[in-house]
Order: structure tokens, then sequence, then C-alpha cells
């Protein structure tokens, strides 16, 4: 039976309520890795209407230590299988996760990486799709998801706002140049402390960025960028 420890209702972008709930989880599993001493795994099971989706947690000091910080740094962080498996350079997925990781070995943070979120949650068919019409019509990314499915993005962060209410994190600084990911948190009982940016400076992507940037809203300071 759901509990109101491991069951909430979330509010999504349009405030429709959905209940989620967890159905299992796992924490402080060691790392085993020479970049990354001393940090955890850990994974949730979570549940809406009949939908289970499992998320993989990242974090760099035991949960009762991460929890008892004043606002330890968060990132929601999609899965990239192109990227973060096969290196594939279109989008700058695997930078921002390992910007994250580096920043957690001097400071208590964690990564809710949701693997169900490729292609912004569309999926992997999706974003291979979109791919090729990218090659063939020199369109953006968010213009080719347009054209194949009628949206850019089908991400949905409930099961990240449920995980961190029972983790006991509510109060974060949130490593992200996503808007969206800052309003749902806030909108769900999570306090922002502050936003740390995730901006990547690398040339080859930068259409790719500048499409973040003009079709998203995504916060990227490109004189940086710019001058390089
Ligand atoms: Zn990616």
């Amino acid at each position: 039976m759901e509990t109101e420890e491991n069951a909430r209702s979330i509010h999504d972008q349009t405030s429709q309520a959905i209940r989620y709930s967890i159905v299992d989880k796992v924490l402080d599993v060691p790392f085993v890795s020479t970049d990354y001493q001393g940090f955890f795994m850990g994974a949730y099971k979570t549940c809406f209407s009949t939908w289970v989706a499992e998320h993989a947690l990242i974090y760099s000091c035991p949960v009762d230590e991460l929890r008892h910080q004043e606002a330890p740094l968060v990132r929601i962080n999609s899965a990239c299988f192109t990227g973060d498996i096969l290196g594939d350079r279109r989008c700058d997925c695997t930078e921002q996760l390992h910007m994250a990781m580096n920043i957690m070995k001097s400071e208590p943070g964690l990564v809710i990486y949701h693997m169900h979120h490729e292609g912004r949650g569309l999926g992997l068919t999706s974003k291979l799709h979109s791919y090729k019409k990218m090659n063939e019509e020199g369109i953006s990314t968010f213009e080719a998801h347009k054209q194949l499915t009628n949206r850019n993005d089908l991400r949905s962060y409930g099961s990240a706002i449920l995980i961190l209410h029972d983790l006991g994190i509510t109060n974060l600084r949130l490593m992200t140049n996503n808007p969206n990911k800052k309003f749902i948190l806030e909108a769900n009982g999570i306090a922002v402390a502050s936003v740390v940016g995730a901006a990547v400076d690398r040339p080859d992507i930068r259409q790719y960025l500048r499409s973040k940037r003009d079709e998203q809203a995504h916060f990227i300071d490109f004189d940086l960028i710019e001058k390089s």
C-alpha cells in the first residue's frame, strides 16, 4: 500500500496532478572507479498509472550526509545512448554529465539520471529519425522533432521530484541551462537556492547550442562561446 512517504501528486507543466509512487529503491552502492573515487550509485523504480520506469542516481557522499547539506548540487540528467555510450559528438550531454560529476568531487552532489529520457523523452527511434532528417535537410534538432512527432520534448520530471522528496533534499543548487527544470521543481515543493550553469564550449556544436538558446530559452552565455 502506498504511504505518504513513497507517493506524491506531482504537478506537471500544465498543472495536471499526476500521482507518482515508488516501487523499489536501492541506495549507497559504492562506485568502483579511478576517476570518481568515493562516489555512490543508487536506483529508484517509480510508477504512475501503469507506467514503470527506473532512474539511476550518482552521488559523491552517502545519502545521509547528502540530505543534511544546506543546498547540495543537483543535476537532473537525461540519458543519451548515442553520446554517453557511443560517444556520438552531435550533442553536449556527456560533457554536461561529467562536468557535474567533476564538481561533485569537491562538494556534495547528486545526479538523477533518467534512463527513459532518450531524445528528450521521444525515444531512440524518434531521435535517430530526427538525426537523419537533420543530415538531409540541415534543420535543427528541435525543428526535426517537431516535423516528425509534433512535439519537441516529452520529458517528465515527476519521478525526479518524487526521488528528491524521498531523499529529503528539498533545497538545492540546480545545475542546468534549462529554465523549465527550475520552474517545475519550484512548483512541486523543491526550493532552488541558485542555478549553476552547465554550458559546454565546443565549436563543432555551436549551431546545436544556439538552437537550445533560441528555441528552448536555455541559459547559455554565448559571449564566452563566440570568443573561443
Ligand atoms: Zn545527447
